[in-house]
């Protein structure tokens, strides 16, 4: 890529800088680490053995004796309880509303040790049906709008436990990102946004890590930071929860493959990975897909006073990288 770009992402509405250039300042690109510190002498409550110190389980999967994954409410819920969503304003500034919802932890393998990278295709089609089955049991709820999957890997990107895992939390409310995207969806007349950009990825083949019958790996032309990925079943349809097996499963197991990937050729870096299906009971179209965001820079002054990113790894250098290997990269 020869001079710096706007690009546009279609999802969202929002200009992104892809500036090249800007890679051969001193520390433009920081490994973060996947791994969490850990307190030795506080025993892991998501670890095999100490089912007591979590609330009771709201799902567990596998062999009775043992389980592969466990679902708990959160400890330390950050939404909670059916109220219904009524703001209140306290005079012209101030308006208030109850947090309601749910948050519950997937404890994502019994191994303390592993990661999304490391599970074999049994563990990622046993966390993939626990995210759908989840997701399904917040679509019966009436007071829940929205659920919003998350993975954070390491400290770096916000994790507090080592253990692998997921959180689930149903909110009461469309979040501002789904808001945005669901406007995406509504703006490009005529098809499907990520129907119609998978299709033009694979014919261009310059963005895309991997691809097979039931889904695409891209980094996106629109990468708002290095190594961005985006996870698109082809089955077209709005929601996780309703997607047959063969999307789910070919899902999990390509997130495991790009995890693995750009551990092998870019460092074990944290990460967050986010799942976005359309809100419940919502009008309008809308295709289910993942966000891979490896962190490997901050946002500083600028991202924060305008919103807008800059990006330093353009998403072809980024494919080049993950399919060959850092030739061109100074990651330091
Ligand atoms: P993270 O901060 O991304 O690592 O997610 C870990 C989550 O686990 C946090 O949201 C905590 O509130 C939650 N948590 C911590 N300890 C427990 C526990 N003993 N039982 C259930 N949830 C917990
Ligand atoms: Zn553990
Ligand atoms: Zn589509």
């Amino acid at each position: 890529m020869d001079a710096h770009q706007l690009r546009l992402d279609p999802l969202t509405g929002r200009w992104v800088v892809v500036a090249e250039g800007r890679r051969y300042r001193p520390a433009a690109i920081s490994l973060s680490s996947e791994v969490s510190p850990e307190d030795p002498t506080r025993p892991c409550p998501f670890c095999p053995g100490n089912e007591e110190a979590t609330p009771p389980a709201l799902e567990t999967y596998g062999p009775t004796g043992s389980w592969q994954v466990r679902v708990v409410p959160n400890l330390y819920p950050a939404f909670q309880g059916d109220a219904p969503m009524v703001s209140v304003s306290h005079g012209p500034v101030f308006t208030q509303a109850p947090a309601t919802g749910i948050h519950e932890v997937l404890i994502l393998s019994p191994n303390h040790e592993a990661k999304w990278s490391d599970f074999d295709a049994e563990q990622s089609r046993v966390v993939m049906s626990a995210i759908r089955d989840r997701t399904e049991a917040h679509a019966h709820s009436k007071s829940i709008r929205y659920s919003q999957t998350i993975v954070n890997q390491g400290r770096d990107a916000g994790a507090s436990m080592a253990h692998p895992h997921a959180q689930l939390l149903g909110m009461s409310f469309v979040p501002r990102e789904l808001a945005d995207e669901q406007a995406g969806f509504a703006r490009f007349v005529g098809g499907c946004l990520l129907c119609t950009t998978v299709a033009l990825e694979e014919s261009i083949d310059s963005r895309v890590l991997f691809t097979n019958d039931h889904l695409a790996v891209l980094a996106p032309y629109w990468s708002s930071i290095p190594f961005e990925l985006l996870v698109i079943p082809k089955e077209h349809g709005p929601y996780l929860h309703l997607a047959s097996p063969d999307a789910l499963f070919s899902v999990g197991e390509a997130i495991t493959a790009s995890l693995a990937t750009i551990r092998e050729k870019v460092g074990p870096v944290a990460y967050n990975l986010v799942f976005h299906s359309s809100p419940y009971r919502a009008f309008g179209n809308f295709h289910w897909h993942a966000h891979v965001y490896p962190k490997l820079s901050t946002l500083a002054g600028f991202e924060m006073g305008t919103g807008v990113q800059i990006n330093i790894v353009s998403p072809e250098l980024a494919i080049e990288v993950l399919t060959d290997g850092p030739r061109h990269l100074a990651v330091g």
